[in-house]
């Protein structure tokens, strides 16, 4: 298959005029477009306004998307117990898969094509599932919690390991190798040491498998864990194995100079969700710092209940804009170092080489936007463009290992208006719970 446009091949690399060939699930050729016409004369072309590498979700809840707009305007900690970990606890297996499949069809359809994805405690199988049928590259794990934990979540720790375990045995490398397995302690809280060892045994007893946690979102959560270990929450993480070059990091908002250095020097991928650290005013994460000590940083949109979007484009404006504004510097986090964070960061972060840039040889994950709209006029920098002016909306085209997904805007793989119709369905007795749970407080 021959696409041809302006290629946004890299950060650093943009061919107004040019093209690439995908050759079953990698990139064969990316070149200027008379060059590879002359090269590849029998393709068919398909042509689009800009191509560039598909966006990578650092850190995604994908199973909270019914609950987006269930808790708005409310507090972490609140947000968490009295709203969404009652929402997860709540689902049954179908209603689980029908929550993932709506987020894995908002990620196709807004450009996102690899997600780390923290799913919930139960029926997870049925989210693997889900994400292998969608076409979605992703790295998914069941969510562990075997502490202060709401009933219908809590559970028994070798219990949370051995289901973590045999889940790894199923899924981890299934779908052509597109889905992989990160062991998922949902955060220091919710989990005991034992629990937190087990997740660094595990990913330590299966190759490539990762970590995935949540870390310093917020105040009450560093202050919960230094009174129970006497630690920082970073320093702990580190203490029981969780930190490292195969560890995502979700947030890192409250971090100090001895935390940062821990996560410089074990390389940590640290994932920022600047649309969620405002929308829960859980603080600004210090992404600066990160940066200028090498600490590699990805980009994530968390879940729908705190963004309420998992638009990949708004979330790369909100990660400038928020550290332009905390800094006081109009220079802080260009364009193009955004979307090194969208793109191969990310790719990092989720474990897969030759992925996030359009390379001869890499993977083929490719998106296709559209720029015939008075937003995108005139277009001086495609880069900018994407960061500060796309949307979700945009994309028009979506190519996951060589497989086209999404094309003139419909997606292939997922019936969307039945996922969407379950979903609108599954939300009305959501919104009747909850009612009845509201009742029943004092
Ligand atoms: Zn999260």
């Amino acid at each position: 298959m021959l696409l041809s446009g302006t290629v946004i091949a890299d950060s650093r690399t943009v061919l107004e005029d040019g093209a690439l060939v995908v050759e079953g699930s990698e990139i064969a050729a990316v070149g200027e477009r008379s060059e590879i016409r002359d090269r590849y004369p029998d393709l068919e072309e398909h042509e689009f306004d800009l191509l560039a590498p598909g966006l990578v979700g650092g850190h995604i809840h994908s199973v909270q998307s019914l609950g987006r707009g269930i808790a708005d305007d409310s507090e972490l900690l609140e947000w968490l117990f009295e709203y969404v970990l009652p929402m997860e606890a709540s689902l049954s297996g179908d209603e689980m898969e029908v929550a993932a499949k709506l987020g894995y069809l908002e990620m196709l359809q807004s450009g996102t094509t690899t997600c780390i994805d923290h799913l919930s405690v139960n029926h997870a199988d049925r989210a693997f599932e889900a994400a292998g049928e969608s076409g979605i590259r992703g790295v998914l794990g069941k969510v562990m919690m075997d502490q202060r934990s709401p009933e219908g979540l809590l559970e028994e720790t070798d219990d949370a390991l051995a289901e973590s375990e045999e889940l790894i045995r199923e899924y981890h490398g299934s779908f052509d190798d597109r889905i992989r397995y990160a062991v998922t302690p949902r955060f220091a809280v919710s989990c005991t040491e034992a629990c937190l060892r087990g997740a660094r045994e595990l990913a330590d007893a299966y190759d490539g498998v990762r970590i995935h946690t949540h870390a310093s979102e917020n105040r009450g959560e560093i202050d919960t864990v230094e009174s129970d270990t006497g630690m920082r929450n970073i320093e702990w993480l580190d203490e029981v194995g969780l930190t490292g070059e195969d560890v995502v990091l979700a947030h890192c908002v409250w971090t100090d100079e001895r935390e940062r250095e821990i996560l410089a020097e074990t390389g940590t991928h640290v994932t920022y969700c600047p649309s969620s650290n405002m929308k829960l005013a859980s603080g600004v994460a210090p992404i600066m710092e990160y940066l200028e000590r090498g600490i590699p940083v990805a980009l994530g949109n968390d879940g729908p209940p705190c963004n309420n979007t998992l638009d990949p484009f708004t979330e790369m404006r909100q990660a400038s804009l928020l550290q332009k504004v905390d800094r006081l510097d109009p220079v802080a986090i260009p364009a193009e170092e955004i979307f090194e964070m969208a793109t191969v960061n990310g790719a990092k972060a989720a474990g897969f080489d030759r992925l996030g840039k359009l390379r001869s040889g890499w993977r083929a994950d490719v998106i296709g936007i559209d720029t015939d709209k008075a937003r995108a006029t005139p277009l001086h920098d495609p880069i900018s463009h994407l960061v500060f002016g796309a949307h979700g909306d945009d994309v028009e085209f979506t190519m996951v290992d060589g497989t086209v997904l999404v094309d003139d805007g419909e997606v292939r793989s997922l019936d969307a208006r039945s996922i969407r119709e379950e979903a609108s369905e599954i939300a009305l007795d959501l919104e009747a719970y909850r009612e009845s749970t509201d009742d029943a407080r004092p």
